[in-house]
C-alpha cells in the first residue's frame, strides 16, 4: 500500500507549514484540503453563487479547475495562491464545508493525490473520511491563544494590520462552526494519535510526526 499521512487539525494549528515540512523531508506528496474548500469559496465569489446554493457548490467543486504547482495555486489562468489564504475565503471555506454535497464532489479529487511514493494529507477528516486506511494519524492542535498569537504574528510579519482580540474570536468562532456541523466535524477521532504543539516549534512538531511514522 502506498503510505500516508494524515494530519487533521483545527485552523491555524500549523498544520499546513508543518505537514509542508514533512512531505519535503520524505519526499512525498502533499495534499492541503484546506485549499480546496478555500476554492470552491473562491469560484463561488467570482461567479456569484449563493453559499448556501448547495447543488451549485457541488458543481463548481466537481468542475474546479485547479492546479498545484510547487507552493503555488491556480484557478484556471489565475494564480491565487494568497487570495485563497484570505479570511474572506477561509470563512466562506468553513461555510461551503459544511455541506454533504460538496463534501461528496471533493472526495474523488483529494484520493487522486494518494500516489507513490507517498502521501501527507491535511485538513479535518482526512483519517476519518477520506484516507481511513492511512498508517499513521495525527491530530494537531493548540491552544486558541496559541493559534491566534500564531497567525497575529505571521500577519504582521506581512504588514497587514490586524487586531489580536479579533483574530481569537475568528478562531474560536470558526472552531466552534467546524466542531457543531454534521458532516466531518472537527474532533479527534479514537484511531488519531494527539499532537499538541501548545509549546513546541515547528521542527520539533515536524520530528514527532517523523518518529511516529517511522
Ligand atoms: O485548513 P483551512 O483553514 O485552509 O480550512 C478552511 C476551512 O475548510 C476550514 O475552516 C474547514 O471548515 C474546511 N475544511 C474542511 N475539511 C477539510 C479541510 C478544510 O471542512 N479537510
Amino acid at each position: 500500500p502506498i503510505p500516508v499521512i494524515t494530519i487533521d487539525g483545527p485552523s491555524a494549528s500549523g498544520k499546513g507549514t508543518v505537514a509542508s515540512i514533512v512531505a519535503k523531508k520524505l519526499g512525498f506528496h502533499y495534499l492541503d484540503s484546506g485549499a480546496l474548500y478555500r476554492l470552491v469559496a473562491l469560484a463561488a465569489f467570482r461567479q456569484n453563487v449563493a453559499l448556501d446554493d448547495e447543488q451549485s457548490l457541488a458543481n463548481l467543486a466537481a468542475k474546479l479547475d485547479v492546479v498545484f504547482d510547487g507552493g503555488e495555486i491556480w484557478l484556471g489562468k489565475d494564480k491565487v495562491t494568497d487570495e485563497v489564504r484570505s479570511e474572506k475565503c477561509g470563512n466562506g471555506a468553513s461555510v461551503v464545508a459544511a455541506l454533504p454535497e460538496v463534501r461528496a464532489a471533493l472526495l474523488a479529487r483529494q484520493r487522486d493525490f494518494c500516489q507513490l511514493p507517498g502521501l501527507v494529507a491535511d485538513g479535518r477528516d482526512m483519517g476519518s473520511v477520506v484516507f481511513p486506511d492511512a498508517g499513521t494519524k495525527i491530530f494537531l492542535t493548540a491552544s486558541a491563544e496559541v493559534r491566534a498569537e500564531r497567525r497575529f504574528k505571521q500577519l504582521k510579519e506581512k504588514g497587514v494590520c490586524a487586531i489580536f482580540e479579533n483574530i481569537l474570536q475568528d478562531i474560536q468562532e470558526r472552531d466552534k462552526r467546524d466542531s457543531a456541523r454534521s458532516v466531518a466535524p472537527l474532533q479527534k477521532y479514537a484511531d488519531a494519535s494527539l499532537l499538541d504543539t501548545t509549546k513546541l516549534t515547528i521542527d520539533e512538531a515536524v520530528d514527532v510526526i517523523l518518529k511516529r511514522f517511522e
